[in-house]
């Protein structure tokens, strides 16, 4: 690897200095001299005082990530092997846990290495790539991983800035190949994965403890309503935990079948349950001229979302999401209302939950609130890593 110097201006200096590991713009006096992603960066004041190393990748939050602040650490494979022991220790209690098989061994900067996640699914690992940058290190990654993780095989995603698209190749990437769907299981839910199938592979593991919650204490008895469901993972919870009937609605057809699939690996009779193939928006139009109301809605809609009709935005239009939500929810009801936003603090998320309660003339209590769990490390220098935000909501 390459290695060049990146001068950091006087006035953010502190801030490397402090830990804060994101590389941003603003900060490289330099600019103009980065050239190949992937180059080792060594960060420097502009009195040529030493501040960390790290590598030079563009992803959606920056420039690349600092990774030691250590004058004589290199980023080697030695270096990998060092994080990946560490990360492996830090999550000793989830390998001996035969109820739940997946989780996040590596969190990126949360782990010291940002731009790389790694999460393991019963044996298999898979590799989230974040930049072209952190890719140039595959190798050292890879066998780093060989030394220092027991795992049956290894898969991964390229989420590189390649204008929001997903690269689609073959995601296997060495050991053994999965067989698909492999199942894996969280508080003795079970889900099923697919490693080899795009970006999103079925589940999505930051929300176990919130998945938790809802079976054990929000869905005995519960009619329970899922929007942006996906493959119901939330249904499927609610429905193990009692609930007397789930509604799952998402708009991608073959979130059907991925539902019907998770409730029927969970001995769920998912005939008795519903699962709507539909625009959200339209279906709270339906619900309410049905008049159907709702014991627990569950909302987790993506960031940002291009539908035939519309645009959402959880900026933007987040708040007019809990206002028709609140519309189809029954009295003493709860909303789960969750939102992956980095843009969006918790104290901001709460002021749209208090707005749609006031607008729509409602009182309400705030009952549990979540972030993201403990094997999604945060790096407490990086705070705004901590991009899930959950709020258990009762209307009054
Ligand atoms: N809540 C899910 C994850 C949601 S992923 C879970 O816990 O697993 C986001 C989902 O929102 C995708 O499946 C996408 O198809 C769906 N989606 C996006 N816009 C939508 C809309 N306007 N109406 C319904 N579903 C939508």
């Amino acid at each position: 690897m390459t290695e060049m110097t990146l001068k950091i201006k006087q006035k953010f200096s502190h801030k490397f200095k402090q830990g804060q590991p994101l590389i941003f713009k603003e900060a490289i006096a330099n600019l103009d001299s980065l050239k190949e992603e992937g180059t080792i960066v060594s960060l420097e004041d502009e009195r040529g005082g030493f501040l960390g190393r790290g590598y030079y990748g563009r992803q959606n939050k920056g420039y690349g990530w600092m990774l030691t602040q250590k004058q004589k650490e290199q980023i080697d494979q030695e270096f990998f092997e060092r994080k990946f022991a560490k990360a492996w220790s830090k999550r000793k209690s989830f390998f001996n846990n035969p109820d739940t098989t997946a989780f996040r061994l590596v969190n990126g900067e949360g782990d010291g290495l940002g731009g790389l996640t790694i999460d393991y699914f019963d044996g298999f690992l898979l590799l989230n790539w974040y930049s072209e940058g952190i890719y140039c290190f595959k190798d050292e990654v890879i066998e780093a991983l060989e030394r220092t993780v027991d795992f049956k095989g290894i898969y991964e995603k390229k989420r590189f800035n390649t204008g929001g698209k997903y690269i689609d190749d073959d995601d296997f990437v060495t050991g053994e190949r999965g067989e698909f769907p492999l199942i894996i299981k969280e508080n003795g839910i079970q889900f099923a994965v697919y490693l080899n199938e795009g970006a999103m592979v079925g589940v999505f593991l930051d929300q176990r403890d919130v998945r938790r919650k809802i079976r054990n204490h929000y869905s005995e008895g519960k009619t329970v309503l899922n929007t942006f469901s996906y493959t119901g993972a939330f249904s499927v919870a609610a429905a193990l935990g009692g609930a007397r009937e789930t509604t799952s609605v998402d708009l991608a057809n073959r979130s059907y079948e991925k539902t019907v699939e998770q409730f029927a690996i969970n001995g769920i009779d998912y005939e008795a349950q519903k699962i709507v193939v539909q625009d959200v928006f339209d279906y709270f139009n339906y619900a309410v001229k049905k008049g159907l109301s709702f014991d627990t809605v569950v909302l987790d809609p993506p960031s940002f979302a291009r539908s035939k009709k519309k645009t959402f935005s959880a900026e933007k239009d987040y708040k007019d999401l809990l206002k028709q939500s609140i519309a189809i929810t029954e009295k003493d009801g709860v909303i789960v209302a969750s939102t992956n936003a980095g843009k969006v603090p918790m104290a901001r998320f709460k002021g749209f939950i208090d707005q749609a309660f006031k607008e729509t003339g409602h009182k309400y209590a705030i009952l549990e609130e979540f972030t993201l769990p403990h094997d999604f490390a945060v790096d407490p220098k990086f705070p705004q890593g901590n991009y899930l935000k959950v709020v258990f909501v009762r209307k009054r």
